[in-house]
């Protein structure tokens, strides 16, 4: 086992955020959080959503920019269009992906939860790719983290039901949930593209 903030996975690219810390105490990660992300909203492509998280999106870029570049997010995966990774934050940190949620009565998921998000948005359908890739990180954090049950795999408007909408309609959750059941624990890791 590797010490604080050195859990990583192997094969993607690394772009640590500062947008992270500790997780409390004897905390034990139990929770799996899928979101969509895209900037500008419902473009895809380029480099935005990793300057958002690395603090260095540049306000000017975009009418949309200026409202939230100061916001301080991340998460610790994020998995592009073509099926590429990239991760933010070390597993064993804490992201700032979930904002004010909870998850059966228990608040701020952030304490105890992986954060995964799909470049998208509620509109349109995810990539064959990104599914793929989604099934592997997801048998992999699963493998780290056995406490991540299948029923604990949810989706950001589940946690902040009201506020968040995402993954969105286009999210297959009967597909996305076979493959966990199929896959268990084990993963067979692939690097990125
Ligand atoms: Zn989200």
């Amino acid at each position: 086992m590797t010490g604080p903030g050195e859990l990583w996975l192997p094969g993607l690219i690394r772009e640590p955020s500062a947008n992270s810390d500790e997780r409390p105490a004897g905390i034990e990660v139990d929770l799996l959080v899928i979101h969509n992300i895209s900037l500008p909203p419902g473009k895809f492509g380029g480099g935005y959503i990793s300057d958002l998280f690395l603090n260095r999106l540049d306000p000017g870029a975009h009418p949309y920019f200026a409202e939230i570049a100061d916001l301080r997010v991340s998460a610790h995966l994020l998995i592009r269009r073509d099926g590429s990774a990239r991760q933010f934050v070390p597993l064993d940190r804490r992201a700032w992906h979930a904002g004010v949620s909870s998850f059966c009565g228990r608040e701020r998921c952030n304490d105890y939860s992986i954060g995964i998000e799909l470049e998208g948005s509620d509109e349109v359908p995810y990539t064959e790719a990104q599914y793929r890739q989604l099934h592997i990180l997801t048998a992999e954090v699963r493998s780290l983290f056995p406490a991540i049950a299948p029923e604990r795999v949810v989706g950001h408007s589940d946690i902040a039901p009201g506020r968040k909408t995402d993954p969105g309609p286009h999210f297959d959750w009967t597909r996305f949930r076979e493959a966990i059941a199929h896959r268990g624990g084990g993963a067979d890791y692939i690097s990125e593209s």
